[in-house]
């Protein structure tokens, strides 16, 4: 619920991602969800408005990243870091102290200006880190069909495939024919088999593969890579513009034990 949040407020909320979804996408709208909730991250609007312990927990996660990132040291992420482990101190020692504080007026405006210190130092260093959390927030989420696939349903759920003018649902991306980059990343996350039968599509020399819309075209899905799987000859036909159950592409050997 929170991407599909974030979404209608992008697809909403700003003209920029409209024109951007109407012409050809070179990354894919994966890559673009990422640099979008990169900047509501970043933005001094979310730091303004998430009050108390969410403040601090936010603040907690940003200075992760500049950390995680290997920023060099400064005296604004110092005065942060230290503001935030006297926080923690006294969740440790006076839980009811810690509460108090951070749902305090002063305990709110000192972690902004902290905060507003730390993204002004490190300006130039975001905007460098922003386009490779988006490639590899797209990469995480192309590996999961399933999570592609929910993705291309709430595309369809914010009606955002230009069907308001009673023409019935127009693409985004107009491709005639799909790259080879985007076989070939299909290919990959399938693992060379059709997804509704399963069937190994790299063991027949002969054997066409057909890309196709999990969410059909018909019924409102788009042309991005995140609606696109593998199928096999057969299922492709007898498929046609129907819905199909879209099975995980996470192997079995890295999927969570449900408990
Ligand atoms: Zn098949």
């Amino acid at each position: 619920m929170y991407l599909y949040d974030e979404l209608k407020q992008h697809v909403r909320g700003r003209v920029e991602p409209v024109n951007l979804l109407r012409k050809p996408l070179e990354k894919g709208i994966a890559y673009y969800l990422g640099l979008w909730i990169f900047d509501d991250f970043f933005s001094e609007v979310r730091a303004e408005y998430l009050h108390g312990e969410y403040k601090f927990w936010f603040l907690n996660d940003f200075l992760e990243l500049l950390k995680f990132h290997s920023l060099p040291s400064s005296t604004e992420m110092e005065n942060l870091e230290k503001e935030i482990d006297k926080i923690d101190n006294l969740f440790v020692n006076e839980e009811g102290e810690y509460y108090d504080y951070l749902d305090s007026k002063e305990g709110n405006k000192l972690l902004l200006i902290l905060y507003k210190a730390c993204t002004a130092r490190y300006e130039e260093e975001i905007k460098l880190i922003r386009p490779l959390y988006a490639e590899e927030f797209s990469d995480r989420i192309l590996h999961d069909r399933q999570l592609c696939f929910y993705i291309s349903q709430l595309l369809v759920e914010i009606g955002f495939d230009g069907d308001d003018d009673d023409t019935g649902p127009k693409q985004w991306v107009s491709r005639e024919h799909w790259p080879e980059r985007v076989k070939a990343i299909l290919k990959s996350r399938d693992r060379g088999k059709c997804t509704s039968c399963m069937s190994d599509l790299t063991m027949e020399l002969e054997a066409p593969i057909h890309i196709d819309h999990m969410i059909p075209l018909a019924k409102g899905g788009c042309n991005d890579i995140v609606n696109l799987q593998i199928l096999c000859d057969k299922c492709n036909q007898s498929k046609s513009a129907k819905f199909m159950d879209v099975p995980s592409s996470i192997p079995r050997y890295i999927k969570r034990k449900s408990a």
